[in-house]
Protein backbone atom coordinates (compact mmCIF):
# COMPACT_ATOMS: atom_id res chain seq x y z
CA UNK A 1 0.00 0.00 0.00
CA UNK A 2 1.78 3.55 -1.14
CA UNK A 3 0.34 6.24 1.74
CA UNK A 4 0.41 10.02 0.45
CA UNK A 5 -0.13 12.69 2.70
CA UNK A 6 -1.46 15.61 1.19
CA UNK A 7 -2.86 18.85 2.12
CA UNK A 8 -6.25 20.03 1.00
CA UNK A 9 -7.58 23.60 0.16
CA UNK A 10 -11.27 22.50 1.17
CA UNK A 11 -13.30 19.80 2.32
CA UNK A 12 -16.96 20.47 2.49
CA UNK A 13 -18.71 19.47 -0.66
CA UNK A 14 -21.56 21.99 -1.36
CA UNK A 15 -24.88 20.49 -3.15
CA UNK A 16 -26.99 23.88 -3.87
CA UNK A 17 -29.95 21.47 -4.08
CA UNK A 18 -30.15 19.20 -1.03
CA UNK A 19 -29.96 15.51 -2.17
CA UNK A 20 -32.98 13.88 -1.51
CA UNK A 21 -30.98 10.18 -1.32
CA UNK A 22 -28.56 11.69 1.67
CA UNK A 23 -30.84 14.39 3.04
CA UNK A 24 -27.78 16.27 2.09
CA UNK A 25 -26.55 19.75 1.21
CA UNK A 26 -22.72 19.05 2.41
CA UNK A 27 -20.36 15.98 2.28
CA UNK A 28 -16.62 15.53 2.39
CA UNK A 29 -13.63 12.94 1.39
CA UNK A 30 -10.93 12.84 4.00
CA UNK A 31 -8.92 10.27 1.97
CA UNK A 32 -8.54 10.19 -1.88
CA UNK A 33 -8.60 6.34 -2.96
CA UNK A 34 -9.21 3.50 -1.16
CA UNK A 35 -7.98 0.53 -0.03
CA UNK A 36 -11.29 -1.45 0.16
CA UNK A 37 -10.92 -2.15 -3.26
CA UNK A 38 -14.36 -2.95 -4.26
CA UNK A 39 -13.71 -4.37 -8.34
CA UNK A 40 -16.95 -2.24 -9.06
CA UNK A 41 -15.46 1.06 -7.68
CA UNK A 42 -16.35 3.96 -10.02
CA UNK A 43 -13.78 5.81 -8.00
CA UNK A 44 -11.50 3.83 -10.51
CA UNK A 45 -12.91 5.81 -13.04
CA UNK A 46 -10.34 8.24 -14.53
CA UNK A 47 -12.85 10.95 -14.34
CA UNK A 48 -11.79 11.32 -10.42
CA UNK A 49 -7.80 11.55 -10.69
CA UNK A 50 -7.20 9.14 -8.17
CA UNK A 51 -3.34 9.02 -8.67
CA UNK A 52 -1.32 5.89 -8.06
CA UNK A 53 -3.18 1.86 -8.95
CA UNK A 54 -6.63 2.29 -7.52
CA UNK A 55 -6.89 0.01 -4.30
CA UNK A 56 -3.22 0.38 -3.45
CA UNK A 57 -2.41 4.00 -3.13
CA UNK A 58 -4.30 6.34 -0.57
CA UNK A 59 -3.87 9.87 -0.28
CA UNK A 60 -4.22 11.33 3.12
CA UNK A 61 -5.35 15.02 3.88
CA UNK A 62 -4.07 15.29 6.94
CA UNK A 63 -4.67 18.92 7.37
CA UNK A 64 -8.48 17.65 6.71
CA UNK A 65 -9.16 19.05 10.74
CA UNK A 66 -7.83 22.39 10.59
CA UNK A 67 -9.66 23.28 7.20
CA UNK A 68 -13.16 21.73 7.94
CA UNK A 69 -13.03 23.84 11.44
CA UNK A 70 -12.60 26.76 9.55
CA UNK A 71 -15.51 26.00 7.10
CA UNK A 72 -17.67 24.39 10.01
CA UNK A 73 -17.42 28.42 11.94
CA UNK A 74 -21.07 29.91 11.42
CA UNK A 75 -18.84 33.10 11.81
CA UNK A 76 -16.78 32.64 8.92
CA UNK A 77 -18.88 32.02 6.52
CA UNK A 78 -21.11 34.81 4.17
CA UNK A 79 -24.12 32.41 3.70
CA UNK A 80 -25.56 31.49 6.45
CA UNK A 81 -25.47 26.64 6.41
CA UNK A 82 -28.60 25.12 5.07
CA UNK A 83 -29.92 22.53 7.74
CA UNK A 84 -29.42 19.44 6.68
CA UNK A 85 -27.43 15.70 7.58
CA UNK A 86 -23.60 16.26 7.05
CA UNK A 87 -22.62 13.20 4.65
CA UNK A 88 -19.54 11.27 5.97
CA UNK A 89 -18.49 8.97 3.62
CA UNK A 90 -18.93 8.23 0.03
CA UNK A 91 -16.92 9.69 -3.05
CA UNK A 92 -13.39 8.10 -3.56
CA UNK A 93 -13.01 6.88 -0.23
CA UNK A 94 -14.22 5.13 2.38
CA UNK A 95 -14.49 7.29 5.85
CA UNK A 96 -13.20 3.80 8.09
CA UNK A 97 -11.16 2.43 5.52
CA UNK A 98 -7.97 0.62 7.50
CA UNK A 99 -5.98 4.09 7.16
CA UNK A 100 -8.80 5.70 9.44
CA UNK A 101 -7.49 3.84 12.73
CA UNK A 102 -4.31 5.72 12.96
CA UNK A 103 -4.98 8.77 11.29
CA UNK A 104 -8.24 9.15 12.99
CA UNK A 105 -9.79 12.07 10.58
CA UNK A 106 -13.77 10.76 10.69
CA UNK A 107 -13.35 10.80 14.27
CA UNK A 108 -12.48 13.77 14.70
CA UNK A 109 -14.27 14.98 11.82
CA UNK A 110 -17.81 14.00 13.82
CA UNK A 111 -16.31 15.58 16.83
CA UNK A 112 -16.31 18.79 15.46
CA UNK A 113 -19.70 17.73 13.31
CA UNK A 114 -21.01 17.61 16.82
CA UNK A 115 -19.48 21.23 17.79
CA UNK A 116 -21.15 22.76 15.75
CA UNK A 117 -24.37 20.94 16.29
CA UNK A 118 -25.22 19.45 12.75
CA UNK A 119 -26.65 15.91 12.31
CA UNK A 120 -24.98 13.07 10.44
CA UNK A 121 -25.01 10.56 8.10
CA UNK A 122 -22.20 8.38 7.80
CA UNK A 123 -22.01 5.83 4.82
CA UNK A 124 -19.27 3.09 5.39
CA UNK A 125 -18.53 -0.66 4.14
CA UNK A 126 -16.37 -0.81 7.11
CA UNK A 127 -17.19 -2.37 11.12
CA UNK A 128 -14.51 0.34 12.40
CA UNK A 129 -17.04 2.66 12.86
CA UNK A 130 -18.31 0.92 15.62
CA UNK A 131 -15.13 2.73 17.47
CA UNK A 132 -17.22 6.14 17.21
CA UNK A 133 -20.44 4.97 18.62
CA UNK A 134 -20.15 7.09 21.75
CA UNK A 135 -19.52 10.65 19.68
CA UNK A 136 -22.28 9.40 17.36
CA UNK A 137 -24.87 8.61 20.42
CA UNK A 138 -23.86 12.16 21.32
CA UNK A 139 -24.74 13.66 17.80
CA UNK A 140 -27.69 11.46 18.05
CA UNK A 141 -28.97 12.85 21.16
CA UNK A 142 -28.62 16.47 20.18
CA UNK A 143 -29.55 16.09 16.68
CA UNK A 144 -29.65 12.95 14.90
CA UNK A 145 -27.06 10.46 13.37
CA UNK A 146 -27.86 8.01 10.70
CA UNK A 147 -25.37 5.00 10.12
CA UNK A 148 -25.70 3.06 6.79
CA UNK A 149 -24.07 0.22 5.46
CA UNK A 150 -23.59 -0.67 1.80
CA UNK A 151 -23.67 -3.91 0.34
CA UNK A 152 -23.95 -5.45 -3.18
CA UNK A 153 -25.91 -8.52 -1.58
CA UNK A 154 -25.80 -10.27 1.89
CA UNK A 155 -23.48 -13.04 0.32
CA UNK A 156 -19.83 -13.79 2.06
CA UNK A 157 -18.58 -15.90 -0.52
CA UNK A 158 -19.36 -13.12 -3.61
CA UNK A 159 -18.39 -10.66 -1.87
CA UNK A 160 -15.02 -11.78 -1.11
CA UNK A 161 -14.61 -11.55 -4.56
CA UNK A 162 -15.65 -8.12 -5.74
CA UNK A 163 -15.53 -6.54 -2.19
CA UNK A 164 -11.67 -8.06 -1.22
CA UNK A 165 -10.78 -5.42 1.29
CA UNK A 166 -13.71 -5.32 3.73
CA UNK A 167 -15.53 -7.11 6.49
CA UNK A 168 -17.69 -9.68 5.22
CA UNK A 169 -21.70 -8.64 4.83
CA UNK A 170 -22.26 -11.02 7.59
CA UNK A 171 -20.66 -8.47 9.96
CA UNK A 172 -21.35 -5.44 8.60
CA UNK A 173 -25.18 -6.99 9.30
CA UNK A 174 -23.82 -7.55 12.90
CA UNK A 175 -23.10 -3.78 12.98
CA UNK A 176 -25.72 -2.62 11.83
CA UNK A 177 -27.85 -4.66 14.35
CA UNK A 178 -25.46 -3.14 17.03
CA UNK A 179 -26.42 0.68 16.20
CA UNK A 180 -29.75 -0.04 15.78
CA UNK A 181 -29.32 -1.48 19.69
CA UNK A 182 -27.55 1.62 20.60
CA UNK A 183 -30.83 3.55 19.58
CA UNK A 184 -29.39 5.18 16.15
CA UNK A 185 -31.12 5.06 13.17
CA UNK A 186 -29.82 2.59 10.35
CA UNK A 187 -30.22 2.22 6.72
CA UNK A 188 -28.90 -0.44 3.97
CA UNK A 189 -27.70 0.87 0.51
CA UNK A 190 -28.05 -2.47 -1.63
CA UNK A 191 -25.95 -0.32 -4.51
CA UNK A 192 -24.52 -1.67 -6.82
CA UNK A 193 -26.05 -4.69 -7.11
CA UNK A 194 -24.03 -7.14 -9.62
CA UNK A 195 -26.01 -7.70 -13.05
CA UNK A 196 -26.71 -11.44 -13.47
CA UNK A 197 -24.85 -12.53 -10.15
CA UNK A 198 -26.01 -10.53 -7.18
CA UNK A 199 -29.77 -8.87 -8.59
CA UNK A 200 -30.84 -11.94 -8.90
CA UNK A 201 -34.27 -11.87 -6.99
CA UNK A 202 -32.75 -14.42 -4.86
CA UNK A 203 -30.09 -12.45 -3.52
CA UNK A 204 -31.81 -9.24 -3.79
CA UNK A 205 -34.63 -11.10 -1.51
CA UNK A 206 -32.35 -12.57 1.08
CA UNK A 207 -30.44 -8.49 1.49
CA UNK A 208 -34.05 -7.12 2.12
CA UNK A 209 -35.33 -9.85 4.22
CA UNK A 210 -31.97 -9.69 6.59
CA UNK A 211 -32.60 -5.64 6.77
CA UNK A 212 -35.85 -6.17 8.07
CA UNK A 213 -34.96 -8.30 10.20
CA UNK A 214 -32.76 -5.94 11.64
CA UNK A 215 -35.46 -3.60 11.11
CA UNK A 216 -33.86 -1.14 9.27
CA UNK A 217 -35.23 2.08 9.14
CA UNK A 218 -35.39 2.13 5.32
CA UNK A 219 -33.51 0.67 1.91
CA UNK A 220 -31.68 2.76 -0.94
CA UNK A 221 -31.26 0.60 -3.90
CA UNK A 222 -29.07 0.94 -7.34
CA UNK A 223 -27.47 -0.74 -10.40
CA UNK A 224 -23.97 -0.62 -11.31
CA UNK A 225 -22.11 1.82 -13.50
CA UNK A 226 -19.31 0.82 -15.52
CA UNK A 227 -17.48 3.77 -17.18
CA UNK A 228 -15.10 2.66 -19.98
CA UNK A 229 -11.84 3.19 -19.43
CA UNK A 230 -9.57 1.75 -15.94
CA UNK A 231 -13.20 1.08 -14.19
CA UNK A 232 -14.62 -1.10 -17.25
CA UNK A 233 -11.51 -2.83 -17.36
CA UNK A 234 -10.81 -3.91 -14.26
CA UNK A 235 -14.22 -5.04 -13.79
CA UNK A 236 -14.39 -6.90 -16.72
CA UNK A 237 -11.05 -8.50 -15.62
CA UNK A 238 -12.66 -9.95 -12.55
CA UNK A 239 -15.56 -10.94 -13.96
CA UNK A 240 -13.30 -13.18 -16.80
CA UNK A 241 -11.50 -14.97 -14.13
CA UNK A 242 -14.80 -15.97 -11.78
CA UNK A 243 -17.73 -16.04 -14.35
CA UNK A 244 -16.33 -16.28 -17.92
CA UNK A 245 -19.98 -17.11 -19.07
CA UNK A 246 -21.52 -13.61 -18.39
CA UNK A 247 -19.15 -11.15 -20.47
CA UNK A 248 -21.60 -11.47 -23.44
CA UNK A 249 -24.57 -10.60 -21.16
CA UNK A 250 -22.55 -7.38 -19.85
CA UNK A 251 -21.75 -6.61 -23.37
CA UNK A 252 -25.41 -6.39 -24.31
CA UNK A 253 -26.47 -3.89 -21.75
CA UNK A 254 -23.24 -2.05 -20.79
CA UNK A 255 -22.93 -0.03 -24.78
CA UNK A 256 -20.97 3.19 -25.42
CA UNK A 257 -22.08 5.26 -22.27
CA UNK A 258 -21.00 8.08 -20.94
CA UNK A 259 -21.89 7.86 -17.67
CA UNK A 260 -21.09 4.02 -18.01
CA UNK A 261 -24.89 3.31 -17.43
CA UNK A 262 -26.53 0.40 -18.62
CA UNK A 263 -29.50 0.43 -20.30
CA UNK A 264 -32.46 1.59 -19.51
CA UNK A 265 -34.61 -1.53 -19.90
CA UNK A 266 -32.24 -3.21 -17.38
CA UNK A 267 -32.30 -0.63 -14.85
CA UNK A 268 -36.11 -0.98 -14.97
CA UNK A 269 -36.50 -4.72 -14.65
CA UNK A 270 -34.13 -4.68 -11.41
CA UNK A 271 -35.73 -1.77 -10.25
CA UNK A 272 -39.27 -3.59 -10.39
CA UNK A 273 -38.10 -6.67 -8.99
CA UNK A 274 -36.89 -4.55 -5.82
CA UNK A 275 -39.65 -2.05 -5.47
CA UNK A 276 -41.98 -5.69 -5.21
CA UNK A 277 -39.49 -7.26 -2.54
CA UNK A 278 -39.38 -4.03 -0.84
CA UNK A 279 -43.16 -3.67 -0.55
CA UNK A 280 -43.20 -7.13 0.10
CA UNK A 281 -41.40 -6.53 3.38
CA UNK A 282 -42.69 -3.22 4.20
CA UNK A 283 -39.14 -1.07 4.19
CA UNK A 284 -38.87 2.14 3.83
CA UNK A 285 -37.55 3.16 -0.22
CA UNK A 286 -36.03 6.22 0.57
CA UNK A 287 -35.10 7.42 4.13
CA UNK A 288 -38.41 8.14 5.93
CA UNK A 289 -40.01 11.59 6.84
CA UNK A 290 -39.35 10.92 10.20
CA UNK A 291 -35.61 11.12 9.92
CA UNK A 292 -35.71 14.69 8.45
CA UNK A 293 -39.02 16.33 9.37
CA UNK A 294 -37.33 18.50 12.45
CA UNK A 295 -33.97 18.77 10.56
CA UNK A 296 -34.67 20.55 6.89
CA UNK A 297 -35.71 24.32 6.06
CA UNK A 298 -39.49 24.41 4.35
CA UNK A 299 -37.99 24.92 0.89
CA UNK A 300 -36.19 21.74 1.52
CA UNK A 301 -38.57 19.67 3.39
CA UNK A 302 -41.09 20.30 -0.06
CA UNK A 303 -37.78 19.49 -2.19
CA UNK A 304 -37.39 16.16 -0.70
CA UNK A 305 -41.03 15.13 -0.32
CA UNK A 306 -41.75 16.18 -3.98
CA UNK A 307 -38.20 13.79 -4.89
CA UNK A 308 -39.28 11.21 -2.98
CA UNK A 309 -42.44 11.11 -4.65
CA UNK A 310 -41.26 11.44 -8.21
CA UNK A 311 -38.97 8.39 -7.41
CA UNK A 312 -41.35 5.90 -6.04
CA UNK A 313 -43.50 6.90 -8.72
CA UNK A 314 -40.95 5.74 -11.26
CA UNK A 315 -40.44 2.37 -9.20
CA UNK A 316 -44.03 2.03 -9.83
CA UNK A 317 -43.35 2.81 -13.38
CA UNK A 318 -45.44 5.43 -13.74
CA UNK A 319 -44.49 9.14 -15.12
CA UNK A 320 -43.86 11.51 -12.58
CA UNK A 321 -44.06 15.52 -13.40
CA UNK A 322 -42.40 16.67 -10.14
CA UNK A 323 -38.38 17.28 -10.97
CA UNK A 324 -39.86 20.64 -12.83
CA UNK A 325 -41.02 21.66 -9.77
CA UNK A 326 -38.38 20.85 -8.31
CA UNK A 327 -35.86 22.76 -10.20
CA UNK A 328 -37.84 25.78 -9.89
CA UNK A 329 -38.21 25.51 -5.59
CA UNK A 330 -34.25 24.74 -5.36
CA UNK A 331 -33.78 28.20 -7.44
CA UNK A 332 -35.97 29.88 -5.09
CA UNK A 333 -34.39 32.56 -2.32
CA UNK A 334 -37.53 33.08 -0.22
CA UNK A 335 -39.20 30.81 1.82
CA UNK A 336 -42.48 28.56 0.22
CA UNK A 337 -45.22 30.23 2.89
CA UNK A 338 -44.50 33.48 1.53
CA UNK A 339 -45.53 32.83 -1.55
CA UNK A 340 -48.95 29.87 -0.69
CA UNK A 341 -51.04 32.53 -3.43
CA UNK A 342 -48.61 32.54 -6.06
CA UNK A 343 -47.00 28.40 -6.17
CA UNK A 344 -48.71 28.21 -9.81
CA UNK A 345 -46.78 31.13 -11.42
CA UNK A 346 -43.55 28.65 -10.50
CA UNK A 347 -42.50 26.41 -13.72
CA UNK A 348 -43.46 22.77 -13.18
CA UNK A 349 -46.05 24.20 -10.53
CA UNK A 350 -49.73 22.97 -11.56
CA UNK A 351 -53.29 22.59 -9.70
CA UNK A 352 -52.07 18.71 -7.91
CA UNK A 353 -48.39 19.82 -6.74
CA UNK A 354 -50.16 22.92 -5.43
CA UNK A 355 -52.02 21.53 -3.12
CA UNK A 356 -49.31 18.68 -2.67
CA UNK A 357 -46.69 21.85 -1.30
CA UNK A 358 -49.34 23.79 0.67
CA UNK A 359 -50.25 20.42 2.33
CA UNK A 360 -46.43 20.33 3.26
CA UNK A 361 -46.58 23.67 4.53
CA UNK A 362 -49.51 23.39 6.28
CA UNK A 363 -48.96 20.15 8.24
CA UNK A 364 -45.11 19.39 7.77
CA UNK A 365 -46.56 16.26 5.72
CA UNK A 366 -48.18 14.76 2.75
CA UNK A 367 -51.18 12.38 1.96
CA UNK A 368 -50.26 11.45 -1.14
CA UNK A 369 -46.73 10.94 -0.03
CA UNK A 370 -47.60 8.46 2.57
CA UNK A 371 -49.61 6.56 0.74
CA UNK A 372 -46.94 5.86 -1.45
CA UNK A 373 -44.05 5.69 1.35
S1 LIG B 1 -15.66 1.03 -0.10
FE1 LIG B 1 -16.64 2.44 -1.48
S2 LIG B 1 -15.06 3.91 -2.05
FE2 LIG B 1 -14.04 2.11 -1.17
S3 LIG B 1 -13.51 0.81 -2.92
FE3 LIG B 1 -15.49 0.13 -2.10
S4 LIG B 1 -17.03 1.23 -3.32
FE4 LIG B 1 -15.06 2.30 -3.60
Amino acid sequence: MTLREIEAKTILRKHKKIDSWFLSHYGMNLYRGCAHNCVYCDGRSEGYYVNGEFGNAVAVKVNAIEVLRRELNPRRKRTPFKRSYIMLGGGVGDSYQPIEEKYQLSRKALQLIHGYNFPVHVLTKSTLVKRDVDILKEINKRNRAIVSFSFSSVNDEISAIFEPGVPPPSERLETLAFFKKEGIACGMFLLPVIPFITDAPKFMEDSIKRASELNLDFIIFGGMTLKVGRQKDYFLKVLRKNYPDLLVEYENIYKENKWGEATGEYYSSINQTFNSLAKKYKIPRRIPLGLYEDILSENDLVIVMLEHIDYLLKLEGKKSPYSYAVYSISQLKEPLSTMKDSLQTLKGVGKTTERIILEILETGSSSYYQKLF
